[in-house]
């Protein structure tokens, strides 16, 4: 399936539950904005290049788009349809006064020097900005880019709409941005993953945990989770897994990525599994935080983690999805599960439209707090209707959206 098709498979199996009409479903699934523009730069060779940005505004029904800028390879359209669409049910689910967009440029960051990823940013940014801004569409970084980048946009800008700090979120600290923004994405993974080992019945103690991915999202997690008593026995990245059966020292292997241009090769305390393997351990919680697709059709039988918590975007494929159900594996569905690094934008946004400044403690109470109501509240969905935590997700995500819109009226 193609990424598109498959958050609208998710859609269609939560909008049957709430029984939406097919009028409905078109409206709520098409795209308000379509964004693509050329994005010509010259190299620092003096040859030109020419790149495709694009950015799809999905809907705004309950406040300004918001969603991340992509810079990779694979970037495509549809890609980024079907990424903008997820983030305006992630953005109902917790219920933030933000809509859902994405964005991207189809390159190769790792074959660019700084300056022209600067470049090619500041030429995106004259394409689109007059479809952008704080109270219009709110970009945030993705695959491929960082604070550097968002920076970069800010100033790019403001140059023609003037001083903004809140027309992008997850800014460096020193240039409006948050304290506890870049953790909060993993720190929401592991608070999320401990409410609902609780509400299975579970003790973080007797629990084993494998994540996948090592990045931010990953050891964020990996730290929260180790700190609560959950034993980590598998980790992974780009250069493979590392699985110890009694648990692996995750402030080592922090410590050790940091020092290693943040990979975990040659991290010596652990077994070398592959990748595939660790998807495949007998673990209780199974978190990929890495990328997208990567429990399929030919894996998913070969699961044995009793619960998946999708850190990543879209790591469980509908195809998978249904055999993860029959063999009663709980899925925490990604809408929800890594809400967390959007609401703490938001936070950040807010600060921004105020000139006022919280502590890390109020950034990570208010957090904490947020994201724990609408776990709870898609529990008590999910349970209600008999249905599992995603189709709540989503139908919760779904219906405040049909709401707004119905209110707001469509004509
Ligand atoms: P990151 O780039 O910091 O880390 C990605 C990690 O995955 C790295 O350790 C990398 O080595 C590893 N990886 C890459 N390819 C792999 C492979 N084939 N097998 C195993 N590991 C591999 O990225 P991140 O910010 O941690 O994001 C991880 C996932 O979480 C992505 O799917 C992203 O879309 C999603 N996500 C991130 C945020 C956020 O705030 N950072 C928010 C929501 C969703």
């Amino acid at each position: 399936m193609k990424a598109f098709e498959s958050s609208t498979y998710y859609f269609n199996q939560a909008a049957d539950i709430l029984g939406l009409e097919e009028s409905w479903r078109t409206l709520l699934l098409t795209p308000k904005r379509e964004v693509q523009v050329q994005v010509p730069v010259e190299m620092d060779d003096g040859s030109l290049q020419t790149f495709i940005g694009y950015r799809v505004q999905h809907d705004n029904a309950r406040g300004p788009f918001k969603g991340g800028l992509r810079y990779h390879p694979e970037v495509d359209l549809d890609e980024v349809r079907a990424l903008a669409s997820l983030m305006t049910w992630k953005t109902a689910v917790v219920d933030l006064p933000y809509g859902g967009a994405k964005g991207g440029i189809a390159l190769n960051p790792r074959e660019l020097s700084r300056r022209e990823l600067e470049r090619i940013t500041r030429v995106f940014i004259d394409q689109i900005h007059d479809v952008i801004g704080p109270d219009i569409d709110i970009p945030a970084p993705d695959m491929g880019t960082n604070a550097d980048v968002m920076a970069w946009i800010m100033n790019q800008y403001g140059k023609y709409h003037g001083f903004s700090p809140g027309v992008v979120t997850s800014k460096p600290i020193e240039l409006f941005g948050m304290p506890g923004r870049e953790e909060a994405t993993g720190r929401e993974v592991g608070i999320l993953t401990i409410k609902l080992i609780g509400r299975l019945g579970k003790k973080a103690k007797d629990c084993t945990v494998a994540i996948q991915g090592f990045g931010n999202v990953g050891s964020h997690a990996a730290k929260l989770l180790s700190e609560a008593d959950f034993k980590v026995v598998a980790i992974s990245d780009l250069s493979g897994a590392y699985y110890a059966p009694n648990g692996i020292p995750v402030m080592d292997a922090i410590r050790y990525a940091n020092q290693n241009q943040n990979s975990l090769k040659g991290f010596s305390e652990c077994e070398l599994i592959s990748n595939q393997q660790l998807l495949e351990l007998d673990v209780d919680v199974l978190i990929p935080a890495a990328l997208g697709g990567v429990i399929h059709e030919e894996n998913v039988h070969s699961i044995r983690a009793k619960t998946i918590i999708e850190a990543a975007n879209g790591p469980v494929l509908p195809e998978a999805d249904c055999v993860l159900q029959e063999k009663g594996i709980t899925v925490l569905p990604d809408i929800l599960a890594n809400a967390g690094g959007v609401s703490a934008s938001y936070f950040e946004w807010v600060q921004n439209r105020q000139h006022y400044r919280w502590t890390l403690d109020r950034v990570r109470q208010e957090l904490d707090a947020l994201m724990l109501r609408a776990f709870d509240h898609v529990w008590d969905v999910a349970k209600e209707r008999k249905v599992s935590l995603r189709v709540a997700a989503f139908a919760v995500g779904i219906e405040r959206v049909r709401r707004a819109t119905y209110l707001a009226g469509v004509n």
